[in-house]
C-alpha cells in the first residue's frame, strides 16, 4: 500500500517507539500484569493517547490512518499496549466527542489526553452482551440527579478507571429508553469486582463494576435522555478500526518472529526456510496479511473522507481477527515446540490474539452487520 509522506513519518515515529519502549517490557507486562504508568505517560507525551481527538481539546488532530498506523505498529510489539491506546481514542472519548456539551469535553477530554485521569466504557452486562439493548441497569430521575443501579461486566481498565461512561436505562422503551453518563468511580455505592484472570491482553485489568444507589447529577448525562444506545452503538463502529489493526499487528508481529525462526533454525541439515513447507505457509501468511492489511486501511480511509464505514470497520474486524488467529497459529507450528514456551513472543501473541475476534462485537456480531448492510 502506498501512504502519504505524513503517514510515513507517523509510522516511523510509532515504530521507533514500539522498539524502544513496549518491546523489550512486554515479557515482563505478561508475567506481572502490570503496565509500567511511565510507559502509559511516554504515550500520552508522544500524543498517542489522543490522535484522534481535535487539538481544542488536548489531542493531536490526526486522522483514522494515523491511529491504525500507530495501533499497528505498537500492537507488533505487544497487544495490550494498543488497549491503552485505543480505549481514550475510541471507547471512551467517542461518546463525549460524540453527545457532550462543550463543558463536559473540556472537563473529560484534556485530562483522558493526558493520561492524568483514566476513562472505562460501561455498556455489557452478565445477561447482555451481544444483546445491548436488553441492558438491566436503571437511571432512576431524582430532583436534580439520577439514582443508579446495576451491574456492568468485563470493563476494560474498570479498576484503575477515575470515570465510569455507564449505559443505563432511563424508561423501559428497549433501545430507545437507554441513556449515557459519565460516573465518578470514587462517587459513594461504586465498586469494582476482582480483576478478571484473562487467557491473553494481560496488563490491562479487567473487572466488573457495581452501582449501588449511585446519585448522578443530571448535568452528568451526555446527550439526551434515551440516545444513549445510539451513541454506544456508533461508538463501537468506529471502535472496531481499532480492533481490527490490534489484530493485524499481532499477526505481522508472528509472521517477523516465524521469518526470523525460519532462517535460524536448522534440522535436516538445513533451514527451516528452506523446506518448501515452510515457504509455501510464509506465502499464504503474508498473502492474508496484505488483504487484512487492505481492509483496515480502507475503512479508516473512508472514515477520513467521511463516507460511510461501518461496515467497512466490520469487514476488516472479522477478517483480520480470524485470519490472524490464523497466521499466528501457522507462526507457533514454525518454531515447533518452542512456539509453546513462554521465552518465545509467539506464544503471547497466540493467546493475545483470541479475544480480538469477541470484544467491540464478536465476529458473530461483525457479520450481523454486514448482511444488513448487503440486504438493506
Ligand atoms: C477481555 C474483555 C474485555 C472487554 N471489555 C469491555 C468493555 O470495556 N466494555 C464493555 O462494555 N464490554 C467489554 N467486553 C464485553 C464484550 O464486548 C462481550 O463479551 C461481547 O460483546 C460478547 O458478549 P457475551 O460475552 O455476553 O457473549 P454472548 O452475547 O452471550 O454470545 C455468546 C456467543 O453467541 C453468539 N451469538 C450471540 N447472539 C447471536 C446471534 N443473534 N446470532 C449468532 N450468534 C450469536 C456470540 O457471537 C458468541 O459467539 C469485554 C470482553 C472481554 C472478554
Amino acid at each position: 500500500m502506498i501512504f502519504k509522506k505524513e503517514h510515513e513519518l507517523v509510522r516511523q515515529l510509532a515504530r521507533e517507539f514500539a522498539e524502544k519502549e513496549i518491546k523489550p517490557t512486554a515479557e515482563e507486562v505478561d508475567e506481572t500484569s502490570e503496565f509500567p504508568m511511565e510507559i502509559y505517560k511516554k504515550m500520552a507525551d508522544a500524543g498517542f493517547l489522543g490522535i484522534k481527538i481535535p487539538q481544542e481539546y488536548g489531542g493531536s488532530g490526526g486522522d483514522h490512518v494515523s491511529y491504525a498506523i500507530v495501533m499497528e505498529e505498537l500492537s507488533k510489539a505487544s497487544g495490550v499496549s494498543t488497549i491503552w491506546i485505543s480505549s481514550p481514542n475510541s471507547l471512551q472519548s467517542t461518546p463525549i466527542l460524540r453527545d457532550g456539551t462543550e463543558e463536559q469535553k473540556e472537563k473529560y477530554l484534556r485530562p483522558m489526553v493526558t493520561g492524568e485521569k483514566l476513562f472505562c466504557f460501561g455498556l455489557t452486562e452478565p445477561g447482555a452482551g451481544s444483546d445491548a439493548a436488553s441492558i438491566l441497569t436503571t437511571a432512576v430521575k431524582d430532583g436534580d440527579d439520577y439514582i443508579i443501579n446495576g451491574r456492568k461486566t468485563f470493563i476494560t481498565g474498570a479498576p484503575v478507571s477515575d470515570y465510569i461512561i455507564v449505559f443505563a436505562k432511563t424508561s423501559d422503551e428497549g433501545a430507545k429508553g437507554i441513556s449515557t453518563f459519565v460516573v465518578d468511580s470514587k462517587a459513594e455505592g461504586v465498586s469494582f469486582g476482582k480483576a478478571e484472570h484473562k487467557m491473553g491482553m494481560i496488563g490491562c485489568p479487567t473487572s466488573d463494576v457495581v452501582l449501588e444507589n449511585v446519585r448522578v447529577p443530571a448535568s452528568d448525562m451526555l446527550g439526551k435522555e434515551g440516545k444513549g444506545f445510539i451513541n454506544a452503538m456508533k461508538t463501537l463502529s468506529v471502535g472496531r478500526l481499532g480492533i481490527a489493526c490490534q489484530a493485524l499487528g499481532l499477526a505481522q508481529g508472528a509472521m517477523d518472529e516465524a521469518v526470523k525462526y525460519a532462517k535460524a533454525r536448522h534440522q535436516f541439515g538445513k533451514p527451516l526456510s528452506k523446506f518448501q513447507n515452510t515457504q509455501f505457509v510464509l506465502a499464504e501468511m503474508e498473502t492474508k496479511l496484505n488483504a487484512m492489511r487492505h481492509l483496515v486501511y480502507d475503512a479508516a480511509f473512508k472514515m477520513d473522507q467521511g463516507l460511510p464505514a461501518d461496515k467497512e470497520a466490520s469487514m476488516a474486524k472479522l477478517f483480520a481477527t480470524e485470519e490472524a488467529k490464523w497466521i499466528i497459529d501457522r507462526a507457533l507450528q514454525i518454531h515447533g515446540g518452542y512456539g509453546y514456551i513462554r521465552e518465545y513472543p509467539v506464544e503471547r501473541m497466540y493467546r493475545d490474539i483470541r479475544v480480538t475476534s469477541l470484544y467491540e462485537g464478536t465476529s458473530e456480531v461483525q457479520k450481523m452487520v454486514i448482511a444488513s448492510s448487503v440486504l438493506k
